[in-house]
């Protein structure tokens, strides 16, 4: 038996407006004038702030060259999207000191991808699986606006490509720094704030019960969901306590996952997501809405944050298609296998038959 070595992020600060703190943090990573490049969620593009009355934007600390570009990301990271931004970056600068993604989970795996192509060649689409990347990136630093998908701790960055849906995971891939502050949690809707939020939840409830658990996972994994259940299920109306709790839960939630793995409703939102575009923290809640046989106490726990929080979780989108579809699906749910396993154990391909898989597509 192998253990698994993994690298962790450098840097961690934690703690309401520690954002201003920014500019002290990267002062020593500047490499001369080669500037920062602060890849901003798309949200913040027109002045929103975090409920402080300041925009973010005129927050982010600007020296030199430093450039701030907007991330759209109305649909998830693609490969050819992370190729264009390191290809602009390398034609208007040469080199640069850092990549500083500031959004929520698809802006941070931007940060990261772009981050290591600035230094390695040929498209992120050839670094799509495990340990592929072999020279580090330039210093990447992540700052979650939403929390939930412990994209601020992972060693991997999920990207579309060409002909799957793979992260570039690698030990070279983790952030250099990360900034925890609550505050720029405190505006999200409610609505996109459960769903990344449940990210989070289904994260612990498909580690605490996969056969890949040890005491590590559990450790992490424990507390994750004990500050989700804080949040989604005591608290009658969110405030800042709310925001602090869930940045925490986010951040050992993926510490949990970096030592077991996630488990069926990923398996099965991450088909939904490669046919249909539909987004990993909505995705996996359609998903988890019907899976009383796999996790039964978790999914009434589940049933009933969603209508504490009342919030819409989408029904029907597998009508009306095709069996080539279906199909589409199914393999690249089936292709998971760490994720089979670790839900249903070496057995797995007995117990999630292909007819069974195309039975639950069928229900969501
Ligand atoms: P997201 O980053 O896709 O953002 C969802 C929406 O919320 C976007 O429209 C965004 O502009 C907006 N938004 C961001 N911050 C906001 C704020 N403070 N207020 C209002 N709106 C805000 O959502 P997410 O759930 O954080 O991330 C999902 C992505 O993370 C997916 O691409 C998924 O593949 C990825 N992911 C990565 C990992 C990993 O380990 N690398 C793990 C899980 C998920
Ligand atoms: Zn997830």
């Amino acid at each position: 038996m192998k253990f698994r070595n993994f690298k962790m992020v450098s840097y961690v600060v934690y703690g309401r407006g520690s954002f201003d703190q920014l500019d002290e943090i990267l002062a020593p990573q500047r490499k001369g004038d080669a500037p920062m490049i602060f890849l901003l969620d798309h949200y913040f593009e027109n002045g929103a702030d975090t409920g402080n009355g300041k925009p973010l934007i005129n927050r982010i600390p600007l020296r030199g060259k430093d450039k701030v570009i907007f991330a759209d990301v109305t649909y998830e990271p693609k490969t050819t999207q992370v190729d264009k931004l390191a290809q602009q970056l390398k034609e208007e600068f040469g080199t640069i000191s850092g990549v500083i993604g500031i959004g929520g989970g698809s802006v941070m795996d931007l940060a990261k991808a772009v981050a290591l192509m600035m230094n390695n060649p040929g498209s992120s689409a050839d670094y799509q699986g495990w340990d592929l990347v072999k020279v580090a990136g330039v210093y990447k630093a992540g700052i979650p606006t939403l929390s939930g998908t412990g994209a601020e701790v992972s060693r991997t960055t999920v990207l579309t490509g060409p002909t799957r849906k793979l992260g570039m995971n690698s030990d070279f891939t983790p952030f250099d720094q990360i900034v925890l502050d609550p505050e720029l949690t405190s505006n999200a809707p409610a609505n996109q704030r459960f769903y990344t939020g449940m990210d989070c939840y289904i994260h612990c409830i498909e580690s605490l019960q996969g056969t890949f658990l040890n005491e590590f996972s559990k450790s992490y994994g424990e507390k994750a969901l004990e500050l989700c259940r804080d949040v989604f299920v005591k608290k009658n109306t969110w405030d800042a306590d709310c925001d602090d709790k869930l940045m925490m839960a986010s951040y050992a939630g993926g510490m949990s996952i970096a030592y077991s793995q996630v488990g069926v409703a990923h398996a099965v939102s991450y088909g939904l997501s490669y046919l249909l575009g539909t987004k990993h923290g909505i995705g996996n809640c359609i998903v988890m809405n019907h899976l009383e046989d796999y996790y039964p106490e978790a999914v009434v726990e589940f049933k009933h944050m969603v209508d504490k929080n009342k919030i819409d979780i989408p029904v029907g989108i597998c009508k009306g298609l095709s069996d080539e579809q279906f199909d589409t699906m199914i393999n690249i749910s089936l292709g998971m296998k760490p994720l089979w396993e670790n839900a249903l154990g070496k057995d797995w391909e007995t117990i999630m038959t292909r007819e069974k898989l195309r039975a639950l597509y069928e229900k969501l």
